[in-house]
């Protein structure tokens, strides 16, 4: 082997398929049943659901999904749709469009107090935009310093003004709880954090979603990874599914390759650990040694609580758009079932519900230490159901009786999500994206360990299917070097 993949999420993938589109034969090795990771999908009673991910971005003219799926020769069939969702502030819905009539809906509901808001975080994004279709790694090397230079156009140099200011820095002083609110909501999902704790640039283009277009993927957002897989293979390399990495081997400073739970070797010269960076220490004594002190500094906390929901026919609206996030009190804190993001299944799409039924995935951010805490104090069910209300209110706010109709409700908790992806105490989403941890001080895909190389999104450049194809890309890239 050349090289070795841990994990057949979105970046481990990537990094696959960007290897072995360079001739290197490339073996991924999966400890679930099927590829995608966070971005994968499960059925049950004739629903399929995304388990995770469910709203794809990154497919526009400047979409980092588009321009490598040029570059692998790969055919992912998706539409973009308008409005991108629909935000349910406590006293407004406001619909999140990602054209031209955006402007006379932030009018309506922010006011034109908020218009220089508006305008800075579209003017910062467009240049991160276009800064990061030249795919930047980090420059943690020679190769990457040269990356990073070839990327840096002038008309880039205000990014540098970015550096070390948060998104709060932008908003007007006496911004209102609305917009406050609405500007917490959307980055919670995006970048992880509410305003005051978010990166300038990392948040201007994680408000920017919508306008840079949103994409709808006929089967799911699985759609990726399978597509992904299907490129992996037919470049001659391969998956193995069901097969659990137990250790990264390494002797003198350098990996030697794996070894998987039931006690084989496979030698590699090269190892990407596309699995979260907590994951990877466990199983490398040398990377922890090295990254130990930044990693245990680094703000991991958000877990999800999600529920699948499956509709029958004529509940829910065929003209509805098919994302929402719903804000229930603005005094309340962001996420633990305040905030909840609901994506359902098209209405015509048979292979994702039987008969004009619907698949709804349901989710709210959570602190991984308060499941911890009721698993030892024995309280797992009644937190469950707690969670499992305020996500079912969500979606009667949206659709009215909808939970009534019901005929299927299976929740996922931290726990279900370290068991199904094997991430370490649950913890999903990647970090949220402040300013020591974004852009710059993001963690590279370089390590101490001579041929080891991370990605996923608990490295540069962050969270989501777009996120976690960057560092992949990278990840490979720097490892075919
Ligand atoms: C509830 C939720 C909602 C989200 N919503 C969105 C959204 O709408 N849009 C969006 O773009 N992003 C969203 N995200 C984020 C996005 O899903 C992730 O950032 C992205 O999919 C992460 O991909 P990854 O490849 O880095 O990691 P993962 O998806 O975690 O993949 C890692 C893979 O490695 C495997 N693995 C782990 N340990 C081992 C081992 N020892 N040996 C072998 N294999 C191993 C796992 O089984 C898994 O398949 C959401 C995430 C969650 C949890």
């Amino acid at each position: 082997m050349d090289a070795v993949v841990i994990g057949a999420g979105i970046a481990g993938l990537t990094a696959a398929a960007t290897l072995a589109n360079r001739n290197l034969r490339t073996l991924v090795l999966e400890r679930h049943n099927v590829p995608g990771g966070c971005a994968s999908f499960y059925q049950r009673d004739g629903y399929r659901f995304d388990v995770g991910a469910t709203l794809a971005g990154g497919f526009g003219a400047r979409g980092v999904h588009r321009l490598l799926n040029a570059h692998l020769a790969m055919d992912v069939s998706c539409e973009s749709f308008e409005p991108a969702m629909i935000v349910h502030l406590p006293d407004e819905p406001v619909v999140r469009y990602g054209d031209r009539r955006w402007l006379a809906e932030r009018l309506r509901v922010f006011g034109p107090a908020a218009e220089p808001f508006w305008r800075a975080q579209e003017r910062i994004a467009d240049l991160a935009w276009d800064f990061s279709m030249r795919f930047p790694a980090l420059p943690a090397d020679l190769p990457g310093a040269l990356a990073l230079a070839r990327a840096f156009r002038p008309h880039h140099l205000p990014l540098l003004g970015t550096l070390g200011r948060t998104v709060a820095s932008i908003l007007p002083v006496a911004a209102s709880q609305r917009l406050r609110s609405f500007v917490d909501a959307q980055l919670l999902i995006t970048a992880q954090g509410p305003a005051d704790r978010i990166d300038l640039a990392y948040g201007s283009t994680a408000l920017d979603l919508a306008r840079e277009g949103t994409f709808h993927l006929p089967d799911g957002i699985a759609t990726i990874a399978v597509a992904l897989a299907r490129t992996v293979r037919r470049t001659g390399s391969a998956i193995h599914y069901n097969t659990s990495v137990a250790a990264i081997e390494t002797a003198r400073g350098r990996v030697t390759g794996v070894r998987l739970e039931d006690g084989s070797r496979i030698a590699a010269p090269r190892v990407v650990s596309a699995i979260p960076v907590g994951n990877a220490m466990t199983l490398c004594p040398a990377l922890r040694r090295s990254l130990q002190r930044r990693v245990a500094a680094l703000p991991q906390r958000w877990g999800a609580f999600v529920l699948y929901c499956g509709l029958p026919p004529n509940v829910v609206p065929d003209d509805l758009p098919l994302h929402h996030q719903v804000v229930t009190s603005y005094d309340r804190m962001l996420g633990e079932g305040n905030t909840v993001f609901l994506s359902f299944s098209g209405s015509n799409e048979a292979r994702r519900a039987r008969n004009g039924g619907r698949a709804v995935t349901l989710s709210t951010h959570t602190d991984v230490a308060r499941w911890e805490r009721a698993y030892r104090d024995d309280g797992l069910a009644e937190l469950r159901s707690t969670y499992t209300e305020a996500l079912l209110a969500g979606l009667d706010r949206v659709v009215p009786g909808a939970r009534r109709r019901a005929t299927l409700i299976e929740p996922a908790d931290p726990h279900t999500f370290a068991r199904y992806t094997g991430r370490l105490r649950g913890l999903v989403g990647g970090l949220p994206q402040t300013p020591q941890v974004a852009t710059l001080g993001a963690l590279s895909h370089h390590t101490a360990v001579g041929g080891l190389f991370l990605c996923g999104d608990t490295t540069f450049p962050g969270q989501s299917t777009v996120g976690a194809t960057l560092s992949g890309y990278n990840a490979g890239r720097a490892a075919a070097f």
